[in-house]
């Protein structure tokens, strides 16, 4: 079959369809297979409850329901939502937005496919811009994003071992730090159109240091680029962060893009993702939305509505969510520590900081991240293997980090 240029992109092994491929066959071999790969968020019966509710009350409003199954809404999204948005923002974290400032996609992954094509990839003259990952690795669902199969250049993150992180025996605990020489270099020799990070770091956990932000924010501003934050797993919602402080405060700088998603407290279903840019910018979303797919579902919109309304959203974040994923992270890194001393494991572990992933790391493994991914399928465990995260690295970057 004769394809396009950018339906190769599909023809062949993208890091997220490989993913859902792989967990699709895994599934149907073993249904009790444990699928330790994917950003699926738990199911936490006090949230449940809650959307059942929120879900009801939408029904109840007949008008409302009526014409939100027979009408298109705004590509840019449902009005009232976006107003709830944004008022949100601006009176409880100090954002200087309006609704015309917010829209809405069909989940940030969506939203980002379109954000980062807008702003990168080939220009009207000719010349490539280029997304750039500050502290690689970072989270795969971006790496086949860009129609310009070129469009990530990444530096590599520095490894640290900062004495007060302790980890139970025998781990051994590290961080990925921003090595601002690494991002200098590769901004010198490229035209960086956008700094991305996921925060906290799908897959790592790290949540980068406020400080780095704002060192990334004051290059992008050199340069003349955005810095784009994921915020699909932090605060203020829905708070998957150890660190408590992360849900009272939103960074933001005129150059500043934010994304944000319901998947992942608790609504992957509802297909929601929202970004918060500068006008223009809210403008080409909207209309890449229209051109795209006409306009969203408004029902997940609708039906959360409520909560960004009266601001419950944030308590639900504080109260349910993140002491909910706490728990289970320290739960998870003990049962690790236990089992590497019963095998005699040899296992460093990113400072777990967020997210639901935890990023290990074996220096005495003696065959690749992805021979290891297979033999654990065998034994009905999913992961994902580390190398797939090290996109917009050059070959002997990647090199170093997965060396077998
Ligand atoms: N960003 C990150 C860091 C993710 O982990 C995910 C999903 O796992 C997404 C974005 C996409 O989320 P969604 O499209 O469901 O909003």
């Amino acid at each position: 079959m004769n394809i396009s240029l950018f339906g190769e992109r599909f023809g062949c092994g993208c890091g997220v369809a490989e993913l859902m491929q792989d967990v699709g066959e895994l599934i149907a071999r073993f249904p009790d297979a444990l699928l330790l790969g994917i950003g699926n968020p738990a199911v936490i019966p006090e949230l449940k409850d809650l959307y059942r509710r929120c879900a009801a009350d939408f029904f109840a409003r007949s008008t409302e329901f009526d014409r939100a199954l027979a009408c298109y809404d705004d590509p840019q999204g449902e009005p009232k939502f976006l107003k709830a948005f944004a008022t949100l923002f601006r009176e409880r974290f100090g954002l200087p937005i309006t609704e015309a400032n917010v829209t809405e996609a069909s989940g940030t992954q969506q939203a980002l496919f379109c954000l980062l094509n807008i702003i990168a990839g080939e220009m009207p003259d000719g010349s490539h811009r280029k997304i750039l990952i500050p502290a690689s690795p970072d989270y795969v669902g971006y790496a086949d994003i860009g129609v310009d199969p070129s469009m990530f250049v990444a530096a590599p993150a520095k490894i640290v071992y900062p004495p007060d992180l302790s980890a139970p025996a025998p781990l051994t605990m590290f961080r990925y730090e921003v090595d601002f020489d690494a991002v200098e270099r590769v901004v010198a020799q490229n035209d960086v159109a956008a700094i991305l990070i996921s925060r906290p770091s799908n897959p790592s956990g790290c949540l980068m240091k406020r400080s780095d932000l704002t060192r990334l924010a004051q290059i992008a501003e050199r340069i003349g680029a955005w810095l784009i934050i994921d915020s699909a797993y932090g605060g203020p919602f829905p708070g998957i962060v150890e660190d408590e402080a992360e849900l009272d405060s939103v960074f933001w700088t005129p150059q500043t893009i934010l994304t944000y998603s319901f998947s992942k407290i608790g609504l992957p279903g509802a297909r929601v993702g929202v970004v918060v840019a500068p006008e223009e910018i809210i403008r080409m979303l909207s209309t890449a939305s229209a051109v795209v797919g006409l306009a969203h579902s408004g029902l997940g919109q609708r039906i959360a509505r409520p909560l960004f309304e009266t601001g419950e959203i944030l308590r639900v974040s504080r109260e349910i969510v993140r002491p909910f994923y706490c728990k289970r992270r320290a739960e998870a890194v003990a049962v690790l520590a236990e089992e590497c001393k019963r095998a005699g494991a040899n296992v460093r572990i990113h400072s777990p900081e967020g997210t639901f992933f935890l990023w290990l790391w074996a220096p005495d493994l003696t065959i690749s991240s992805r021979r290891l991914n297979d033999d654990l399928k065998e034994h009905k465990v999913a992961t994902i293997t580390g190398d797939t995260f090290f996109f917009g690295l050059s070959d002997a970057e990647k090199e170093m980090r997965d060396p077998v």
